[in-house]
């Protein structure tokens, strides 16, 4: 489907421009923490929106589930008296109906609704009545298409003030960050939806306040329109995500030293095609790293087993198989026989003196 006419942030509402800062904690907690927060950034005067989650999608549930309608009084609050935009998280037709009575400025759809075809067809219906801006985060899976189908959903229906969220993928195994953040997914919507504005969500990404920074600067250097960022008064005792907020103060240097490069509207439509093929090669590169360091882990527990069951047995059928069975998958992907012996080779020489050093006092032997 073409997408029809995005309205850019510029006509959002008044004064508003990219890049777009908007944040605040994960949830909202209790009046106090909302307003400490607000008229802290509010204060700094670089913010221009300020987040809360009202009702939190806990993947587990029995956690934290945030405070409901209540909170959106809180909102009216920091609306009224720092005069930051304010937004939250609707997954619901009526988490619409309460936030827009409330007078909320715009929401946002949490990576876990906009998986759900059913779900983006029931909040579009009602987001289009209210006609306020909306932004779409990527669903949980890298499938670009997913997170496109919910972007038309809601256009179809007539909402023009639109933006993707850019909030990273779930891992499967654990890995340097929180969310895989898989640039090249965002470079391609870039490419299919050029007037979509897309915000990164550095927090959720980095899921530590420590990596906020690089994946904030990241996003910046890719012409992303906007940074949403999770603050907190007390980042150690927040109810969600304590690991990944800022405190205001901390929020501040971050900002400070951030390089915001001025885009040409160029950049912004190509994001550069060589930085834009260089940041999908960078983001692999650093999936194909998270990936050895995963194997590494699992050689070592075999490791550890040997070890403890003193078993002795040559492996060398074990090896032969590995190299047989990858040698044919890398040709099927277009990888030359001597390029993956090699990759092959070093893996195994690298696998084979872990395992020796964990099985102190035997002979390193072939296979893993
Ligand atoms: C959030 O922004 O706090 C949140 C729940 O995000 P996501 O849907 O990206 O997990
Ligand atoms: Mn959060």
């Amino acid at each position: 489907m073409m997408l029809p006419d995005i309205a850019p942030i510029s006509t959002w509402y008044n004064g508003l421009a990219a890049p777009l800062i908007i944040a605040g904690p994960c949830s909202a907690e209790s009046e106090q923490q909302v307003m400490h927060t607000a008229t802290a950034l509010a204060r700094d005067g670089r913010t221009k929106v300020f987040r809360a989650g009202v009702w939190k999608p806990r993947t587990r549930p029995g956690r934290f589930e945030g405070m409901g309608c209540q909170a959106l009084r809180w909102l009216q609050r920091v609306k009224c008296e720092t005069g930051l935009l304010t937004i939250t998280e609707v997954a619901i037709p009526e988490h619409v109906r309460q936030a827009v009575e409330h007078g909320v400025d715009m929401v946002w759809v949490g990576a876990r609704t906009v998986a759900n075809p059913f779900s983006m067809d029931m909040l579009s219906v009602e987001l289009a009545q209210a006609d306020i801006p909306v932004l779409v985060k990527n669903p949980l899976m890298p499938d670009l298409d997913l997170w496109m189908g919910a972007i038309e959903r809601l256009a179809r229906m007539g909402v023009r003030k639109l933006a993707a969220v850019h909030r990273g993928f779930y891992p499967y195994a654990q890995a340097h960050m929180r969310n895989v953040p898989k640039w090249e997914v965002p470079i391609d919507l870039r490419s299919r939806m050029p007037q979509l504005p897309i915000i990164g969500d550095p927090s959720h990404i980095a899921g530590r306040a420590e990596l906020v920074h690089e994946v904030a600067q990241h996003a910046l250097n890719l012409s992303f329109d906007g940074l949403m960022v999770e603050v907190h008064p007390e980042p150690p005792h927040a109810l969600s995500d304590a690991q990944q907020q800022l405190t205001p103060e901390a929020f501040g240097l971050l900002l400070e030293h951030l390089v915001f490069p001025v885009p040409s509207s160029s950049d912004r439509l190509y994001m550069g095609a060589i930085e834009q093929t260089r940041a999908a090669i960078d983001s692999i590169d650093m999936q194909v790293l998270e990936l050895l360091s995963n194997r590494m882990r699992l050689v070592e527990q075999i490791a550890r087993c040997k070890r403890d069951s003193n078993v002795t047995v040559v492996q060398q059928q074990r090896w032969q198989r590995i190299r047989e069975s990858r040698t044919a998958q890398g040709l099927g992907l277009g990888l030359s026989a001597e390029y993956i012996t090699s990759l092959l080779e070093l893996v195994h020489k690298e696998s084979i003196k872990r395992q020796a050093e964990i099985i102190r006092g035997e002979a390193p032997r072939n296979g893993d």
